[in-house]
């Protein structure tokens, strides 16, 4: 299997042959065509397996292709630490250094009015810790009226950090009608009872 046949635009395939990827991890076979339709995905993934770039890649290649001129919050990635949003903020920068989104990393733990000041010129891609996010709901500093996909990173983890009322208060803030994906290193009941609750016929990816 190689990139070219996943469905990716140009500029996302321009951008894995600079990151020297030279093919698809498993779960990126499995994961990019399923998120590329639409559909929602319960993927249990590991560090590792490549399963930022998973979500990330057809995600910013859903985001290409309704392309419009007003930026609004389109993604919203929760992750459980400050170091995981860094990353995965990162991540999305560089496998999107060919399009023109804007992503931003909120946590705690730093001045929030930088992060203010970032949103008010406009983001397509937010990556965040539940805590701070919620802060900026609160504050009604961020606006995700209009979010088009939901993205829960290291679930599992997640929920061993007592972030299940946190999410759950985020989730009632969105649309109703978007694509959720949630990854998680293992699959314990309470991921399955987290999938039930948010996920719509979501496709299992392992
Ligand atoms: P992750 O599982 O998302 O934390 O990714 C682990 C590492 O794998 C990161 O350093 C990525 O840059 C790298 N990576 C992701 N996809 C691929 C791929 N298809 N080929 C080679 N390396 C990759």
């Amino acid at each position: 299997m190689s990139f070219n046949n996943l469905g990716l635009s140009a500029a996302l395939l321009k951008s894995i042959h600079e990151k020297g990827y030279s093919k698809p991890s498993e779960i990126q076979e499995q994961a990019i065509p399923e998120i590329l339709k639409g559909n929602d995905i319960l993927a249990g993934a590991q560090t590792g397996t490549g399963k930022t770039a998973a979500f990330a890649l057809p995600l910013l290649n859903r985001l290409q292709n309704a392309e419009s001129k007003r930026r609004r919050v389109r993604v919203l990635v929760l992750v459980p630490t400050r170091e995981l949003a860094s990353q995965v903020g990162e991540s999305f920068r560089d496998y999107g250094s060919n399009l023109r989104f804007k992503t931003s990393t909120l946590y705690g733990g730093v001045s929030i009015n930088t992060q203010i000041d970032k949103l008010k010129k406009g983001v397509d891609i937010v990556v965040a810790t539940p805590g701070r996010l919620l802060d900026h709901l609160n504050q009604k500093t961020l606006n995700l009226s209009e979010l088009e996909t939901f993205v829960l990173d290291e679930a599992d983890r997640m929920l061993d950090m007592g972030f299940y009322d946190d999410i759950m208060l985020i989730a009632k803030q969105l649309p109703k009608n978007r694509q959720n994906l949630l990854f998680s290193a293992t699959m314990p009941p309470k991921i399955g009872k987290l999938a039930n609750t948010l996920l719509k016929d979501p496709k299992s990816i392992s």
